[in-house]
């Protein structure tokens, strides 16, 4: 079982901030920044990939609720909403999970800024490709 079915059916403790039949969040053990949230279903999907359309809209429309409640106890200036998809992606725990992660400065971590450059048929090329 993994470590978030094991969080689920506490078997490991967790510091719980939501919870219905279908979705938990709880603070990440590692505070990325103060507030730093998982949001996962109970039910274990791998990746968004994997995911339902009706769960996936539930969570999101929790992300949208937590990250308000998030920003408003905390103080914070802004929130990351992140999810890793895969070990390619950074994901160390195969049970599909979104991170809100408050925002308080700009110095906490920034994205790799290195952006493909890309020519106007490229664009075209892969519009079409991802379209099609
Ligand atoms: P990922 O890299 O897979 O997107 O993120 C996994 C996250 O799960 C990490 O931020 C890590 O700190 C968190 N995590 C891993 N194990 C536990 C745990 O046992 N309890 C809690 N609360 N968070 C965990
Ligand atoms: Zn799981």
């Amino acid at each position: 079982m993994c470590v978030f079915c094991k969080i689920i059916n506490n078997e490991i403790g967790s510091y719980k901030i939501y919870e219905d039949e279908k979705i938990l969040a709880f603070l990440d053990i590692s505070q990325l920044t103060i507030g730093h949230t998982l949001v996962i279903p109970k039910k274990h999907y791998e990746t968004i990939l994997d995911l339902d359309s009706e769960t996936s809209k539930e969570i999101f429309d929790l992300v949208r609720k937590l990250s308000l409640k998030i920003v408003k106890a905390t103080g914070a200036k802004g929130v990351n909403i992140i999810n890793n998809n895969n070990e390619i992606a950074g994901q160390a725990v195969n049970h599909f999970h979104i991170h809100i992660i408050p925002r308080y400065n700009t110095q906490e971590f920034s994205f790799n800024t290195n952006p493909n450059k890309l020519t106007e048929e490229e664009f075209i090329e892969l519009a079409n490709k991802i379209n099609n």
